[in-house]
């Protein structure tokens, strides 16, 4: 059996793995436009040790994902946080993120004498985010808050995602409130998902990295693949073909095949194949952002957390968010001064991504004095690399889960077939990783 995996990124490595371990004698070829594998996964070999430019995280509350690099062989590399926490920079001030709530959006009003706005939601249905915090809550929670924490993870505003595919939990108690024909308070939606939450808090950290970087992860997957991994490769057309499918950029017929790439270029590939997909592919947009990864030799004077989120609409500030990744990891904090991730961009705001290297730096070392008054300037810096990711995450908005399913639908249809990534089934690795999994069983049959 031939198989061509388009992209090797973490969804097309791990489809790599999985179709080899179910079928050793298959015929891997997987087909990477870039010089390098990993797609959002990149280690960058620093001088002071391996440092992640893309994702630099995991959630290891999932325990499909360390189960998964347990079985890889990687328990051992495994790493968890610090017990150090997030603050937030808003008002011009830092202060700690609220525990509690689900994604910043409080279980009550900020005034508790005034009386909450009920909103409206339809069992089964999607709002946005900052449309449905708005109506309930204000103005300013969206902006400061909820937009900051989910624009850490999705690159996007409050107002550009949807609330069934981002805080899904929070979509069930407003199902169950809607449908208990009570007036509909986002208060008792949100003390509803608290409710649930409790009970359930393990003692295990809720986040995990590997100890030498995403490299290890997707080193390994490429190394145990046992695929012909073709870098430089770009896919520009697939078509149907007597027996199978022919690849612009392959080599020869092959039987099955594995999108592995963003949603709009997922789109274009299956112009011909599965035509149906295209136009909902197409509607999944993409948020570009830029990661400022810098090296001081100095940490006195770095706020002892493990990083700052920037509220949206805080002015004079172009940073949205600062990771205090020596802080935050104990075994990067080993490594003496202080490692620190500046990320900027959100949808529709790229302004950041494509400016001039030497002055994203400027602006990097000038948002942290201004916030925590830690001058890296004077601290020293050793070491910088600037890391720019256009279209580096699907945006999640309204409805997005009925666009992935009907995306999906369609390429069902194509026996043979399957389209993975971070727009299918979740943008977090844990999710990648299942989602791709779950591709493979279905086009082997292991599942069945
Ligand atoms: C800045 C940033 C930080 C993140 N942080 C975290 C985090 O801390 N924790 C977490 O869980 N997740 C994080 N994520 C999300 C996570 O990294 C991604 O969702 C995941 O890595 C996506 O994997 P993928 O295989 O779907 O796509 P990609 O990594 O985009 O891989 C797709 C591959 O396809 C290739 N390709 C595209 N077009 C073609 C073509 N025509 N022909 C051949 N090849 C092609 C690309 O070059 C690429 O290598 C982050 C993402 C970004 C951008």
């Amino acid at each position: 059996m031939r198989y061509a995996i388009i992209g090797a990124g973490l969804s097309g490595l791990t489809a790599a793995y999985e179709i080899h371990r179910a079928d050793p004698t298959a015929h891997i070829d997987v087909l990477e436009a870039g010089e390098r594998i990993g797609g959002k996964l990149f280690t960058v070999p620093f001088a002071s040790g391996p440092t992640d430019m893309g994702a630099e995280a995991y959630l290891a509350a999932r325990g499909d994902a360390t189960e998964f690099f347990t079985e890889l062989g990687l328990r051992d590399s495994l790493v968890s946080p610090s017990n150090a926490r997030s603050l937030l920079y808003a008002g011009g001030e830092l202060r700690g993120i609220p525990r509690g709530g689900v994604m910043g959006i409080p279980a009550e009003l900020a005034d508790a004498s005034a009386t909450e706005p009920t909103v409206s939601w339809e069992v089964g249905g999607d709002a946005s985010v900052g449309a449905l915090v708005r109506a309930a809550y204000g103005e300013e929670i969206v902006d400061t808050l909820v937009s900051a924490l989910l624009g850490g993870v999705y690159s996007s505003t409050a107002d550009d995602l949807g609330v069934r595919a981002t805080i899904p939990a929070l979509a069930q108690a407003l199902d169950t409130l809607a449908e208990s024909g009570e007036p509909l308070r986002l208060s008792s939606a949100v003390k509803l998902v608290e409710e649930g939450r409790r009970g359930s808090t393990a003692s295990k950290p809720v986040f995990g990295t590997f100890r030498g970087g995403y490299a290890e992860l997707y080193e390994t997957l490429a190394e145990k693949s046992g695929a012909d991994i073709h870098l430089d490769c770009f896919v520009s057309s697939i078509t149907a073909r007597e027996g199978g499918f022919e690849v612009k950029g392959g080599v020869g017929i092959y039987d099955r095949i594995v999108l592995a790439v963003p949603a709009p270029t997922a789109a274009v590939l299956l112009r011909d194949i599965a035509p149906g997909a295209s136009p909902h592919l197409n509607s999944i947009r993409l948020a570009s952002s830029v990661v400022v990864g810098m090296k001081f030799d100095a940490a006195e004077g770095l706020p002892e957390a493990s990083g700052i989120l920037v509220a949206a609409n805080e002015p004079g500030i172009t940073a949205k968010a600062f990771t205090f990744s020596s802080r935050k990891w104990p075994h990067l904090g080993d490594r003496g001064g202080a490692l620190v991730r500046a990320s900027f961009g959100r949808l529709g705001d790229d302004a950041a991504v494509r400016m001039d290297e030497d002055e994203l730096v400027d602006i990097a070392l000038d948002d942290l004095h201004r916030i925590t008054g830690f001058d890296g300037r004077a601290a020293g810096l050793s070491e910088i690399y600037v890391q720019r990711w256009f279209g580096g995450l699907p945006a999640y908005g309204v409805g997005h889960l009925s666009v992935a399913a009907a995306a999906r639908g369609e390429i069902a249809r194509i026996e043979g077939l399957e389209a993975i990534g971070a727009w299918a089934g979740g943008v977090g690795v844990p999710a990648v990783i299942a989602d791709a999994r779950a591709a493979v069983a279905r086009l082997t049959g292991a599942g069945n």
